[in-house]
């Protein structure tokens, strides 16, 4: 196990979580993933079992089926399977939050628990052809009557929404009031008539994306997710929370690369060219500075604060970690362009996923809002800069 630099609050608390955590990995292993199963099929399953030990939704209350712990343990859980090169918690934290905030009772109820342990599959649909970034600008119209509504339009980019039962959707409710308060948030189930999903091939191979087509989609009034005209602030808590550092398990991969480099570099320092002795030098100081910056935001988030627009800054130090270090190491490791599913000494295992890992790197100053989208939030709403021209 590497250093765990998030350790902090009670250490000895955290400290009986992480041992408990790793004596039950010890008897229950990842999986193995049957032949021909699709990625996400494996990491659901994979899901459940980390559920049925207690290890999903820590931070969320016990009535709604968490563990009712705070967001330090669910941290201290991800950033254990980081460090042994399992695959994260699921990524459901940005979504139960958002339902936390603005479900009724009766909803956080009904979708939280089955949410938390996998019998429900949930999936994101804000993009669309025409918004992105503009995401206030979307064209999908849900038309209100008495006691539902009818969804007409096109989501794009809907991530694994073909292996999903229920799409967090975002639709224009009223075309006459100003963008921000126009919008509202659905629990959409999948299978309803007029919904068609089609998944799209991505350059790495993955078939991630989804088109998602909406064509009067009768959805019930009691599926709205908070007031008519919520969308936009429940859209702004779900990726707040989705840009945040600490839910991810990533920092302690991170660490597992720089440590790597730092090695090769003390023992092959004589044939690595300055530059790239440079770049590693970088490298480790992003991972540091990231490192910093996830330990405040967890005293922060220990202190009760919501994720807010601060997490726009987790979400540009990870993206420039992530991306320079998946770069320095492929320059590093230049044979891992070409191979890597069999690696055979421990000095190389979970290496076939470095290349999989730098592709999908490049995939990081877009998801969850591209890099300048977050510049303009941290210009605008953290630091009250005037809007330029
Ligand atoms: C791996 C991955 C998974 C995704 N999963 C989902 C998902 O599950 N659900 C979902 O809804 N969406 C998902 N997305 C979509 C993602 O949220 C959008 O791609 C992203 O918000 C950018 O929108 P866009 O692609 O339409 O680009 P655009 O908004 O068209 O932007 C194009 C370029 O213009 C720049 N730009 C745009 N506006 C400004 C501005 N005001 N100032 C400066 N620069 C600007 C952008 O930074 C970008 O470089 C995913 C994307 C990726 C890559």
């Amino acid at each position: 196990m590497t250093d765990t630099p998030l350790d902090f609050g009670d250490p000895a608390d955290l400290d009986r979580l992480r041992r408990r955590f790793r004596a039950w990995l010890a008897d229950h292993p990842l999986p193995e993933r049957l032949p021909d199963e699709p990625v996400p099929v494996f990491l659901h399953r994979w899901h459940r079992l980390l559920h049925s030990g207690g290890w999903v939704g820590l931070d969320v209350p016990v009535q709604y089926g968490g563990q009712g712990l705070s967001a330090l343990h669910q941290v201290a859980i991800s950033d254990e399977l980081g460090a042994c090169r399992a695959p994260g918690v699921p990524r459901i934290g940005y979504l139960a939050h958002a339902l936390l905030e603005f479900g009724s009772e009766e909803q956080r109820r009904r979708w939280l628990p089955r949410m938390l342990a996998g019998d429900d599959v949930w999936c994101q649909g804000f993009s669309e052809p025409g918004a992105g970034s503009d995401l206030a600008g979307m064209s999908t119209v849900a038309t209100p009557h008495e006691d539902h509504y009818t969804v007409r339009g096109q989501k794009l980019w809907t991530s694994y929404a073909q292996y999903s039962g229920l799409c967090l959707l975002l639709a224009r409710t009223d075309r006459s009031a100003p963008a921000h308060r126009s919008i509202s948030a659905f629990a959409l189930p999948l299978d309803r008539p007029g919904v068609t999903v089609r998944p799209l091939r991505a350059a790495n191979g993955d078939d991630e994306f989804c088109e998602l087509f909406l064509d009067d989609v009768r959805i019930a009034r009691s599926e709205r997710i908070g007031a008519e005209g919520d969308g936009w602030p429940l859209a702004m808590t779900t990726v707040s929370y989705e840009r945040n550092a600490l839910d991810t398990g990533h920092l302690s991969k991170y660490g597992l690369l720089v440590e790597r480099l730092r090695r090769t570099a003390r023992e092959r320092r004589a044939d690595l060219p300055d530059g790239l002795l440079s770049e590693i030098g970088r490298c480790f100081v992003d991972y540091e500075v990231l490192a910093a910056h996830a330990r405040r935001r967890t005293a922060e988030r220990l202190g009760g604060q919501l994720a807010g627009p601060e997490s726009s800054i987790d979400k540009l130090l990870m993206t420039r970690t992530e991306q320079r270090l998946y770069e320095t190491a492929l320059k590093v490791f230049p044979e891992e362009q070409l191979r890597g599913e069999e690696a055979e000494d421990e000095e190389r295992a979970g290496a076939g996923e470095l290349f999989g890992d730098y592709l999908y790197s490049r995939a990081a100053s877009v998801y969850g809002g591209t890099s300048q989208i977050q510049r303009n939030i941290i210009a605008k709403r953290v630091l009250g800069l005037p809007s330029g021209n």
